[in-house]
């Protein structure tokens, strides 16, 4: 039988809250029960935001928690590795070549002004579609190197389709939800969608459990799963922890941070949070991971 492979990918811009907590113990949770394998993985791609010394704080509360990764991590345990996305370039770089190689990409120098011009009125929850200003008018096409500019791959007019464990059937047309999207940018950097496959197709990933915020993220990941030769991993998207406002939790929410959780709490008072939020637990009380492990709610996640 196939492993299981789950991993945690957090990018270090910052302390961790109940909320990275609490997909933090699912994805756990969910691999552990059944024997898998935790990869740890510091999505650190952006160089302005990450930082080291928050990816040792990561690692820090996680060992306080006692998640403990069999792979992966700063020290970079394991043979899938480098685990850290800023030193994976050459294999980004090996995947982009193959995305070029497909002809399905293209170089666009719009600027973020030029695309929100080409934007109509109704399209006002926040989402950009790309019209595919800078697409060839014969595609697929070679790839013309141009400098700094990004390389956007072309999305059919086609529905994707897959079942989400937790959301079920999901349904998405990549032309309409975000159009060719970018899979490097024009400063040379990789764009989240192409790094996340590229890492988790190469880490042998069979599970990516993570926030509900990018579900439809998904799709787009599906799709260069395809295009790339790899087959996806089944998706499990949890709901976003929200404070009391119903807001979703972010580092201004002080009281549920990393930093004063473990200054007022210990870790299976923190356990305890995460798994009564998760329903796995009908009230809010203390509890170990050995006792959650053995939670039969664990598959089935009533969220
Ligand atoms: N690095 C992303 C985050 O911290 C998670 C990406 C993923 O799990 O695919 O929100």
């Amino acid at each position: 039988m196939k492993e299981i492979v789950g991993r945690f990918a957090p990018s270090p811009s910052g302390r961790m809250h109940l909320g990275n907590i609490y997909t933090a113990l699912l994805s756990w949770l969910s691999v552990k029960s059944r024997g898998g394998k935790w990869i740890l993985r510091i999505e650190d791609l952006d160089p302005q935001r990450s930082k080291m010394e928050y990816a040792r704080q990561i690692e820090d509360d996680l060992h306080w928690l006692g998640l403990e990764w069999d792979e992966g991590g700063i020290d970079g345990i394991g043979s899938n590795g480098p685990y850290l996305q800023s030193q994976r370039h050459n294999l980004y770089e090996e995947a982009l070549a193959k995305l070029k190689a497909s002809g399905l990409c293209y170089p666009c120098t719009c600027t973020r002004a030029d695309i929100l011009a080409t934007q109509a009125p109704h399209e006002s929850d926040g989402r950009v579609v790309y019209k595919g200003t800078c697409r060839p008018s014969m595609l697929p096409s070679p790839y013309i190197e141009r400098p700094k500019a990004a390389v956007r791959i072309y999305v059919p007019d086609e529905e994707i389709t897959f079942t989400d464990r937790i959301k079920g059937t999901q349904t998405v047309n990549l032309a309409l939800h975000c159009g060719d999207f970018i899979v490097r940018r024009g400063d040379g950097a990789w764009s989240y969608q192409l790094a996340v496959v590229v890492d988790d197709a190469l880490m042998g990933v069979t599970e990516v459990m993570r926030g509900d915020d990018l579900l439809l993220s998904a799709a787009q990941q599906i799709y260069l799963y395809r295009l790339l030769g790899y087959t996806p991993p089944e998706f499990a998207h949890v709901p976003l922890v929200c404070n009391e406002a119903g807001i979703r939790l972010s580092k201004r929410d002080k009281s549920l941070s990393m930093e004063y959780l473990r200054a007022n709490h210990t870790p299976e008072d923190v356990l305890g949070m995460a798994a009564h939020r998760a329903a796995l637990i009908p009230t809010l009380h203390p509890v170990s991971l050995s006792e959650l492990i053995n939670n039969e709610k664990i598959m089935h996640y009533e969220l």
